[in-house]
Protein backbone atom coordinates (compact mmCIF):
# COMPACT_ATOMS: atom_id res chain seq x y z
CA UNK A 1 0.00 0.00 0.00
CA UNK A 2 1.83 3.20 -1.03
CA UNK A 3 1.59 6.01 1.12
CA UNK A 4 -1.14 8.98 -0.30
CA UNK A 5 2.01 11.45 -1.20
CA UNK A 6 5.49 11.04 -1.96
CA UNK A 7 8.03 14.61 -2.15
CA UNK A 8 9.68 14.58 -5.20
CA UNK A 9 13.03 13.48 -4.73
CA UNK A 10 14.99 16.46 -6.57
CA UNK A 11 17.16 18.53 -4.49
CA UNK A 12 16.04 22.47 -4.50
CA UNK A 13 18.66 25.37 -3.71
CA UNK A 14 20.69 25.45 -0.72
CA UNK A 15 20.00 21.64 0.28
CA UNK A 16 16.63 21.25 0.46
CA UNK A 17 14.06 19.21 -1.14
CA UNK A 18 11.66 19.62 -3.94
CA UNK A 19 7.27 20.13 -2.54
CA UNK A 20 6.08 18.38 -5.14
CA UNK A 21 4.17 14.84 -5.05
CA UNK A 22 6.34 12.34 -7.16
CA UNK A 23 4.87 11.52 -10.35
CA UNK A 24 7.38 9.31 -12.27
CA UNK A 25 10.39 7.27 -10.41
CA UNK A 26 10.27 9.56 -7.49
CA UNK A 27 10.18 12.55 -9.41
CA UNK A 28 7.60 15.68 -9.95
CA UNK A 29 7.26 16.41 -14.03
CA UNK A 30 9.70 19.71 -12.92
CA UNK A 31 12.72 17.90 -11.94
CA UNK A 32 12.79 14.41 -13.98
CA UNK A 33 17.06 14.57 -14.18
CA UNK A 34 17.76 17.08 -11.25
CA UNK A 35 20.16 15.84 -8.57
CA UNK A 36 18.98 13.85 -6.19
CA UNK A 37 18.50 15.54 -2.26
CA UNK A 38 21.13 15.45 -0.04
CA UNK A 39 21.98 12.98 2.84
CA UNK A 40 20.63 14.37 5.77
CA UNK A 41 23.87 15.71 8.66
CA UNK A 42 21.21 15.15 11.67
CA UNK A 43 18.53 13.10 11.74
CA UNK A 44 15.91 14.32 14.90
CA UNK A 45 13.67 11.43 15.73
CA UNK A 46 10.48 13.12 18.07
CA UNK A 47 8.36 10.70 19.86
CA UNK A 48 5.37 11.99 21.34
CA UNK A 49 5.11 10.43 25.42
CA UNK A 50 2.78 11.12 27.93
CA UNK A 51 3.65 12.43 31.61
CA UNK A 52 3.96 9.54 32.97
CA UNK A 53 6.35 7.83 29.90
CA UNK A 54 7.99 10.81 30.39
CA UNK A 55 8.46 11.15 34.56
CA UNK A 56 9.90 7.03 33.75
CA UNK A 57 12.31 8.54 31.07
CA UNK A 58 13.47 11.45 33.29
CA UNK A 59 13.78 9.51 36.74
CA UNK A 60 15.99 6.74 34.15
CA UNK A 61 18.04 10.09 33.81
CA UNK A 62 17.72 11.42 30.77
CA UNK A 63 17.38 15.05 30.81
CA UNK A 64 14.86 18.17 30.46
CA UNK A 65 16.23 20.70 27.93
CA UNK A 66 13.20 23.15 27.80
CA UNK A 67 9.90 23.91 25.41
CA UNK A 68 9.43 22.32 22.02
CA UNK A 69 9.14 25.07 19.38
CA UNK A 70 7.54 22.60 16.97
CA UNK A 71 8.45 21.59 13.55
CA UNK A 72 10.20 24.38 11.51
CA UNK A 73 7.98 26.28 9.49
CA UNK A 74 8.64 25.46 5.49
CA UNK A 75 9.67 22.28 6.14
CA UNK A 76 9.01 19.19 3.18
CA UNK A 77 6.75 16.95 4.62
CA UNK A 78 8.18 13.71 2.83
CA UNK A 79 4.62 11.80 2.91
CA UNK A 80 2.32 14.56 2.90
CA UNK A 81 0.38 16.38 5.57
CA UNK A 82 -0.67 14.12 7.11
CA UNK A 83 2.48 11.44 7.14
CA UNK A 84 2.14 7.93 7.36
CA UNK A 85 -0.24 5.82 9.82
CA UNK A 86 0.40 2.86 11.96
CA UNK A 87 4.06 2.72 11.11
CA UNK A 88 7.26 0.89 13.12
CA UNK A 89 10.54 3.26 12.75
CA UNK A 90 13.11 0.52 14.31
CA UNK A 91 14.06 -0.91 10.48
CA UNK A 92 15.29 2.72 9.53
CA UNK A 93 16.55 3.40 12.97
CA UNK A 94 18.84 0.05 12.17
CA UNK A 95 19.42 1.18 9.03
CA UNK A 96 20.35 4.99 10.06
CA UNK A 97 23.06 3.44 12.08
CA UNK A 98 24.14 1.20 9.56
CA UNK A 99 24.79 4.31 6.93
CA UNK A 100 26.94 5.99 9.81
CA UNK A 101 24.60 7.56 12.04
CA UNK A 102 25.52 7.58 15.84
CA UNK A 103 22.97 8.34 18.42
CA UNK A 104 23.54 11.29 20.20
CA UNK A 105 22.44 11.99 23.95
CA UNK A 106 18.55 11.80 23.98
CA UNK A 107 16.20 14.85 25.86
CA UNK A 108 12.88 15.73 27.14
CA UNK A 109 10.79 19.43 26.24
CA UNK A 110 7.79 20.18 27.30
CA UNK A 111 4.85 20.19 24.63
CA UNK A 112 1.36 20.87 26.63
CA UNK A 113 -0.06 19.40 29.85
CA UNK A 114 -0.58 15.99 28.62
CA UNK A 115 2.33 15.05 26.53
CA UNK A 116 5.85 15.77 26.36
CA UNK A 117 8.50 15.13 23.23
CA UNK A 118 11.64 12.51 24.01
CA UNK A 119 14.05 13.89 21.18
CA UNK A 120 17.03 11.28 19.84
CA UNK A 121 18.86 12.81 17.51
CA UNK A 122 21.44 10.95 15.23
CA UNK A 123 24.41 12.22 13.25
CA UNK A 124 27.27 11.30 11.70
CA UNK A 125 29.48 13.65 13.61
CA UNK A 126 28.34 11.33 16.93
CA UNK A 127 30.66 8.69 18.43
CA UNK A 128 27.57 6.61 18.73
CA UNK A 129 26.65 6.25 22.62
CA UNK A 130 23.96 3.49 23.48
CA UNK A 131 20.40 3.94 23.08
CA UNK A 132 19.74 4.12 26.77
CA UNK A 133 17.10 0.88 27.58
CA UNK A 134 14.11 3.37 28.48
CA UNK A 135 14.39 4.90 25.05
CA UNK A 136 14.46 2.14 22.75
CA UNK A 137 11.59 0.36 24.42
CA UNK A 138 9.69 3.66 21.91
CA UNK A 139 11.70 2.85 19.11
CA UNK A 140 9.71 -0.33 18.58
CA UNK A 141 6.51 0.24 19.16
CA UNK A 142 3.73 1.40 16.67
CA UNK A 143 3.17 4.58 16.25
CA UNK A 144 -0.15 5.91 15.16
CA UNK A 145 1.24 9.03 13.02
CA UNK A 146 4.39 9.35 11.50
CA UNK A 147 5.76 12.39 9.87
CA UNK A 148 9.16 12.73 7.82
CA UNK A 149 10.54 16.25 7.33
CA UNK A 150 13.30 17.33 5.33
CA UNK A 151 13.78 20.99 7.18
CA UNK A 152 14.65 24.01 5.21
CA UNK A 153 18.29 24.67 5.39
CA UNK A 154 19.89 25.85 8.70
CA UNK A 155 22.54 28.73 8.60
CA UNK A 156 25.13 26.67 9.52
CA UNK A 157 24.07 24.65 6.10
CA UNK A 158 23.61 21.65 8.16
CA UNK A 159 20.86 19.42 6.30
CA UNK A 160 17.97 18.06 8.95
CA UNK A 161 15.91 15.56 8.97
CA UNK A 162 13.21 14.90 11.44
CA UNK A 163 11.07 12.02 12.28
CA UNK A 164 8.03 13.21 13.96
CA UNK A 165 6.10 9.96 15.72
CA UNK A 166 2.66 10.56 17.97
CA UNK A 167 0.24 8.14 19.27
CA UNK A 168 2.01 5.09 20.68
CA UNK A 169 -0.39 1.85 19.37
CA UNK A 170 -0.67 -1.91 20.88
CA UNK A 171 -1.57 -3.26 17.29
CA UNK A 172 1.45 -4.44 14.62
CA UNK A 173 2.00 -1.59 12.37
CA UNK A 174 0.89 -1.17 8.47
CA UNK A 175 4.17 0.05 7.42
CA UNK A 176 8.08 -0.03 8.83
CA UNK A 177 9.79 3.47 8.01
CA UNK A 178 12.92 3.18 5.62
CA UNK A 179 15.93 5.06 5.44
CA UNK A 180 16.89 4.72 1.93
CA UNK A 181 20.25 7.08 2.56
CA UNK A 182 17.54 10.13 3.53
CA UNK A 183 15.39 9.99 0.83
CA UNK A 184 12.49 7.74 3.01
CA UNK A 185 10.74 4.91 2.01
CA UNK A 186 7.68 2.57 3.52
CA UNK A 187 7.93 -1.06 2.99
CA UNK A 188 5.71 -4.00 4.01
CA UNK A 189 6.17 -5.15 7.75
CA UNK A 190 8.68 -7.51 8.10
CA UNK A 191 7.93 -9.29 11.17
CA UNK A 192 4.49 -9.80 12.83
CA UNK A 193 4.22 -8.70 16.38
CA UNK A 194 1.59 -10.23 19.02
ZN1 LIG B 1 10.47 18.10 -7.93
Amino acid sequence: MPPLFYACTAETKRKGRCQNDAQVEGRCLDHPTAPRASQPDMIQVELHVNLEQSQGLELGGIPRRGIYEGIPPKSTQVFGAYGLARVQISHAVQEMRENGYGAEEPSLLQRDETMDILVLPFSRTSSSRDIPAGVEQFLCVTWGYCKVLVAPNSEDGRVIHIVNCAHKLSFPPLYELSFEEGLWGVKEPSETRP
